[in-house]
């Protein structure tokens, strides 16, 4: 019987804290997995699917290949531990050409052949089968694995198939990913759901300025999102109010500046709302001229709660090689406005002064305008 083995990071199961990571990381397996039938169990330091449609196989892989706290997987052929089954079953993952080896692990101490047989034997079974192989114990192309375990049964696999790693969604706290249209805050929300946060998403629009397709590429983005984050909901606050208050009101080169406080005094506002525990935004040191340390100074100034930044060290290079890889990519480059782009200053403070900045948002009523933009959230469950 086809079964696929799932293996998981041991190093963050450990202690007391096993059972909550684990029931974490089986329940967000499960769930990528809803459409499908099969049976799940837990073996030590490890989980199998069986009797699932193999029509299916593939897309299972991919399903569970995405979810944090996997380390790897193997597609396995389970027999009775028997050696002509074993040996048969080693045929069907062994390669054609190439240099090869087997390797076997002998739980169960009843197998009448200790393990370093089994290899040899069943690595003669597939020469024999296989002219054009070589055998190389210590530099092979590809490992034909023999697992014989404690209850009777024995898995064969051969390739060992990479998983995203890092920690099961749900086990690092919530946070609010500040999500624009752009390359950047849909990777930043891939690189927190990594290290397990579970995440809940504000966008800012300024419609009418900004079009209703703007809105839909920030939902597109969020539902790719969703494929790492498991679940999602955007919180999509209008913007306008703000903006035109702040373009009346203050110096131009402050426009975005001050746009960034409020953003960031928004989301905290709804992380607080949300039992969310941190914001993350798509910064990156420089990038731009509202991402300089004192522009980040200024923005984080107004923030009580931790504000995560996890692409700030990256390049652009290295930010589109993720977007890429986590399938963003094609959707980021769309062309849109962002609520951004209107009122753009013609010459942005590149370095605020923090004092300076207070002052000219000082004839604003802040929080008039906050609570505002609270009361008219459009939330969407993605
Ligand atoms: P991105 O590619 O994520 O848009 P960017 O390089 O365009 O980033 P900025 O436009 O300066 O950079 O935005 C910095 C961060 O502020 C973004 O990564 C995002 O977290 C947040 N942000 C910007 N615009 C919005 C918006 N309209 N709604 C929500 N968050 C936003
Ligand atoms: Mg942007």
């Amino acid at each position: 019987m086809k079964v696929i083995i799932i293996r998981y990071s041991e190093i963050h199961l450990k202690g007391n804290n096993r059972d909550f990571f684990e029931s974490a990381l089986i329940s967000n397996i499960k769930s990528v997995l809803r459409e499908y039938s099969y049976e799940f169990t837990r073996s030590n330091a490890r989980y199998v699917i069986r009797n699932f449609d193999e029509m299916y196989l593939d897309d299972i892989v991919d399903a569970v290949k995405n979810v944090f706290g996997v380390h790897s997987l193997s597609v396995a052929e389970e027999v009775d531990s028997v050696y002509e089954l074993i040996s048969s079953a080693a045929l069907l993952y062994a390669p054609k050409t190439g240099r090869f080896k087997v390797s076997t692990n002998r739980a169960d101490k009843r197998f009448p052949m200790p393990s370093m047989k089994i290899s040899a034997e069943i690595g003669g079974d597939i020469l024999e089968k296989n002219p054009n192989l070589t055998v190389d114990l210590f530099n092979p192309d590809y490992v034909v694995n023999i697992d014989i375990r404690e209850n009777g049964k024995t898995f064969v696999y051969g390739e060992i198939i990479k998983a995203v790693n890092g920690m099961p969604v749900g086990t690092g706290g919530k946070g609010i990913v500040m999500l624009s249209g752009g390359i950047d805050s849909p990777v930043a929300a891939y690189m927190m759901a990594k290290r397990g946060m579970s995440l809940r998403a504000v966008h800012f629009h300024s419609f009418p300025y900004t079009s209703m397709q703007a809105r839909q590429k920030v939902l597109d983005l969020a539902k790719i999102v969703k494929k790492y984050t498991l679940r999602m909901t955007v919180d999509v606050v209008s913007f306008t109010e703000i903006q035109t208050a702040i373009h009346e009101n203050c110096p131009e080169e402050y426009m975005i500046t001050i746009m960034r406080r409020f953003m960031m005094r928004i989301a905290e506002r709804i992380a607080k709302n949300t039992g969310a525990g941190a914001v993350i935004t798509g910064e990156s040191l420089g990038q731009v001229a509202s991402q300089t340390l004192e522009s980040i100074t200024s923005t984080n100034s107004v923030a009580t709660i931790p504000v995560f930044r996890p692409l700030i060290g990256f390049d652009k290079d290295e930010i589109i090689e993720i977007s890429k890889n986590i399938g963003a990519f094609e959707t980021s480059i769309l062309p849109y406005e962002d609520c951004c782009t209107i009122f753009l200053p013609k010459r942005p403070v590149t370095k605020p002064r923090l004092s300076a900045v207070q002052k000219v948002e000082s004839v604003l009523d802040v929080d008039a305008l906050v609570e505002n933009a609270l009361s008219n959230i459009e939330t969407v469950v993605v």
